[in-house]
Parts: structure tokens; C-alpha cells; sequence
């Protein structure tokens, strides 16, 4: 089966209805879409409400813009001093080389500047500028891959960049974020694995995994080929809605990435990208998931609840709570919630 791009081959193969096409292809005229073997064969077709449908099959709703919603949702571009840069926090920067993904996600925050023929990919004068402005920071810590995604690279030129990225000095740790892992298992083969683990830095490779079911038995293999290379694998995923917004859902998911030795990073909430309302839920909901998971499972599955906070200001933790200050006069007295909901006083009373 070969991956599917355009809306027709879509509603050809029943992953929408025919009376959808001209819907579908004015989105697809907006929105890259590309929907790879290994994930079309996780689809029902006949649940309207696949979670893995949602996730990558073009639906009609995405030409419904709302006015809060942003073409550059996390403000990318107000952090990019020279292509392919953004830098957002002193000691890390985002090198993004290519605007190409494995599969689109429907949601995607970079949707404006992803697919074919939005961004281009670095050029080799480009990427040399970016590790000159990386060089000359000394206060640059950590470099993180990102896109498009990076491992749809070629082994040869992923080397090429980590070794140049590992022989700066200041630079201590490497970062790939990544769909590859699920969405096309077969290209982790051992020459790329060994292409992305250098000599003498840590690399961390972040997965971006939305539901259980995308860890099939290939994509498994994939990660185990990572984690005994001895790369560092992390978890990311996005809150959606109808995707993985119930309890059960989001446990087996967390569950899952750590039976994998993938450890939950980040849940993040749904970004502000344009056409993606019918996605996103409120984040009460995020908050009481994540109550949900802090009441039921390990501490290892416990990613930490974040927002991206629209304008490009970064990411903030956004709960739930779980302290409470009381008192008055800066006396240091708070309630604590257990995880059953109980309320105690800490410093207990005496
Ligand atoms: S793989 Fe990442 S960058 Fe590519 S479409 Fe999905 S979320 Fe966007």
C-alpha cells in the first residue's frame, strides 16, 4: 500500500465519503496530507469516530478558522534569528531542517509551514549559517531536531549534522522530535540509529504518540532499537478530543510509552492552529485527565500538563494544582491534596 496524499486517493481507499471530495480537497489545497501504510492500516473504516482517523484522514471542519486561532500558534517566527533557528530560551535552540513529515497530523501547530512546497528545506549554506549562530552562543546547552521531521532524513545526512552539532563544545545534549518511530517503523533501521547516536553526547529522542494503538508491534521494535542503542526516548503527546480525552485512553497510552521505555515528557494542550477546533478540548478536561492519571497509575507515567502559550512565550505547566497557600501574614501553612481528593495541612497541626 503506498501512502496516501491526496483527497481523492483518500475517499478512494473509504477512509471518507465520496460527497466529502471537493471538501476534502479544498483542505488538502491548504494542508499537506499524507497518510503512510502503517497508520492507514490502523484505521476502522467503519468507525466514524477512529481515533486514528481523527488524527491523520483530512475532514472538512479544517476550513473552519476561528478568529483566536493562529497561523504560527507557538510564535516560531518572532525567535528566528537566522533560517532554521528559533530560539526561544537562552540555553536551547530548535534547528529545523527540513519541512518534510512522515505523515501530516491534522492538527500539526507547524500546519502553515509543513508539507511540499511551504518551507523549503535547509540548504547546505543554511545550515552552515545556523552552526556558525549555534558556535558563536556559548550559552547554547542543547540543540533540538525538529520540523518537519527530522528522521525522514537520510542516515548519511543525519550523520553529517549530529557530528557536526557534537563536535561544538558548548553544546552538551542533542534532541530529535519525531513521528517516524509510528507512522513508518522500517526506516529506523540500525544505520540510521547509529547515523543519530554520537560519540560523547547524549541524544534524547522525543516520540509524539497520541493513543496506544499506534504502538503497533513494528513501531515497538523501532523504539527497542533506539533505547538499546542508548538513546534517551521521551514522550510527547497532544490532548485531543475523540482521540485520547478519557481516562482509560490516556492510561493505557502512558502505560504503553513506558512499557516501551519511552518515559512521558510532555501532554500537551491542543495548540491554537488554524482549523483545528473540532480537536481541541478545554483544559478543565486536561486537568481532570490529569488527575485521573495521578491517581491510578505510576509516578514513571506521569507526563507533566503543558500550554504553549500563544505569541511565542514559551511553555507553562498548567496543572492541576495540587497545594494551596493558607494563612495570612506569609506564614508558610498550605493544604495539600492526596490523590484520593483528601485535604491535609502541611505542616500538620501539632
Ligand atoms: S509529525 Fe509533527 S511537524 Fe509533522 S505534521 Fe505531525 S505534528 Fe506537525
Amino acid at each position: 500500500m503506498p501512502t496516501f496524499r491526496t483527497a481523492q486517493q483518500i475517499c478512494d481507499h473509504g477512509f471518507a465519503p465520496n460527497e466529502q471530495l471537493p471538501a476534502l480537497e479544498a483542505v488538502a489545497a491548504r494542508y499537506a496530507v499524507a497518510l503512510p501504510p502503517a497508520l492507514a492500516d490502523l484505521i476502522d473504516p467503519n468507525d466514524p469516530h477512529d481515533p486514528i482517523a481523527r488524527q491523520f484522514v483530512p475532514d472538512a471542519a479544517e476550513l473552519d478558522h476561528r478568529p483566536q486561532e493562529l497561523s504560527d500558534p507557538i510564535g516560531d517566527d518572532a525567535h528566528s534569528p537566522v533560517e532554521g533557528i528559533v530560539h526561544r530560551y537562552p540555553d536551547r535552540v530548535l534547528l529545523k531542517l527540513t519541512p518534510i513529515c512522515a505523515v501530516y497530523c491534522r492538527f500539526c501547530f507547524r500546519r502553515e509551514t509543513v508539507g511540499p512546497g511551504k518551507a523549503t528545506a535547509l540548504s547546505a549554506a543554511a545550515l552552515s549559517a545556523a552552526l556558525d549562530y549555534i558556535r558563536s552562543r556559548p550559552k547554547i546547552w542543547e540543540v533540538i531536531l525538529t520540523g518537519g521531521d527530522p528522521l525522514v532524513l537520510s542516515a548519511r545526512r543525519l550523520r553529517e549534522v549530529m557530528k557536526r552539532l557534537a563536535a561544538i563544545e558548548h553544546v552538551k545534549v542533542l534532541r530529535i522530535h519525531t513521528r517516524v518511530p509510528v507512522a513508518e517503523p522500517a526506516r529506523l533501521t540500525a544505520e540510521l540509529v547509529r547515523a543519530i547516536k554520537v560519540k560523547g553526547k547524549p541524544t534524547y529522542v522525543a516520540l509524539h504518540i497520541n493513543h496506544p494503538r499506534e504502538l503497533t508491534a513494528a513501531a515497538r521494535a523501532a523504539c527497542a532499537r533506539m533505547a538499546d542503542a542508548g538513546l534517551v526516548l521521551l514522550g510527547q503527546s497532544v490532548l485531543l478530543d475523540g482521540v485520547n480525552d478519557t481516562p482509560q485512553v490516556m492510561s493505557d497510552l502512558m502505560r504503553a510509552l513506558v512499557e516501551c521505555r519511552i518515559k512521558p515528557y510532555y501532554l500537551h494542550h491542543g495548540d491554537l492552529a488554524p482549523g483545528t477546533a473540532h480537536l481541541r478540548t478545554d483544559i478543565a478536561t486536561g486537568q481532570d485527565l490529569m488527575r485521573a492519571l495521578r491517581g491510578r497509575l505510576s509516578g514513571l507515567c506521569q507526563p507533566t500538563y503543558v500550554l504553549d502559550i500563544p505569541g511565542g512565550y514559551g511553555k507553562s505547566p498548567i496543572g492541576p494544582d495540587y497545594l494551596a497557600r493558607t494563612g495570612s501574614n506569609g506564614a508558610a501553612h498550605f493544604v495539600v491534596e492526596d490523590f484520593n481528593g483528601r485535604r491535609h495541612h502541611y505542616p500538620p497541626a501539632g
